[in-house]
């Protein structure tokens, strides 16, 4: 068996629209023209692909050129640049919670959707990749965990840099952070690395540090103690809160609306533990 470290950072396939690397001995990370990301992790038997990007052509046959195992795709949650594709696959898996955002999608997905729940495990053959549900971002948010390897595949759940709280269905301040300060604990506990869910901005995996800065600053905004520099307005438009605020700690930056701090929409779902 070769080691990760003689194989990491080879780039193995291009096209117009994405490449795929391969970043450590059976993971790829394909990453989008548009910034977007997937991952692929191959086991003895079965193969994950975790979330499928914007748009991309043909992407079951793109998946195929690094495993024709029997796939897994994994959804990190229901946004159109992580779950855009998902009709190119017959079988689905992601949280339930995030069934609210699913009519968002360019069209009704037709295929079979199977619910994952916190501490699902997908057995992959000589490899076990754990469900977390982290919501935050949307309210169906999960991360996906490799022991084996220390690493955490995060879509947008603690952002690639910056995360979004703001959009709708508003989650409050406490459910983040309390996904903070579970994802916090499992860096205690065997989780080194987080890869997340638009690589080509960060081109690395996080590590514990950002995961307390995040936690650290996701307890000052639901407190309304945040640091210099004091926050101030979001521009970007995207739907969810009229007058959203950002606010940043070090190397992490939220994006949040002040009406939802405290308490988030009607049948917000709270992290498992
Ligand atoms: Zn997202
Ligand atoms: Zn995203």
């Amino acid at each position: 068996m070769y080691s990760s470290a003689i194989k990491a950072q080879k780039q193995v396939f291009a096209n117009d629209e994405l490449t795929i690397t391969q970043l450590e001995d059976k993971m790829w990370v394909i990453e989008t023209v548009d910034n977007t990301t997937m991952y692929i992790i191959e086991g003895d038997e079965k193969a994950m692909l975790i979330d499928t990007g914007t748009d991309c052509h043909n992407l079951q046959e793109v998946v195929k050129k690094i495993t024709d195992k029997p796939l897994y795709v994994v959804i990190t949650h229901i946004h159109v640049d992580h779950a855009g594709n998902i009709f190119d696959f017959e079988d689905i898996y992601f949280h339930q919670a995030d069934e609210v955002l699913i009519d968002r999608l360019r069209e009704p997905y037709k295929g079979r959707i199977h619910y994952v729940k916190d501490g699902d495990v997908f057995d992959l053959g000589n490899k076990e990749i754990e469900v977390k549900h982290m919501p935050g971002h949307t309210p169906g948010s999960i991360v996906l965990l490799d022991y084996q390897t220390g690493n955490c595949y995060s879509g947008d759940a603690f952002g690639s840099g910056q995360v979004w709280c703001q959009l709708w269905p508003f989650s409050s301040m406490h459910t983040y952070e309390k996904s903070c300060r579970t994802m916090h604990k499992l860096m205690n506990n065997g989780i080194t690395k987080v890869y997340c869910g638009h690589y080509p901005h960060i081109k690395r995996a996080f590590d514990k540090s950002y995961i307390e800065d995040m936690s650290q600053l996701a307890a000052m905004i639901r407190k309304g103690t945040q640091p210099e520099p004091k926050p101030h307005p979001f521009i970007i438009p995207v739907i969810g809160a009229a007058k959203p605020m950002m606010s940043t700690y070090k190397t992490a930056t939220i994006v949040y609306d002040p009406e939802h701090v405290k308490k988030g929409l009607k049948g917000e779902v709270s992290p498992g533990n």
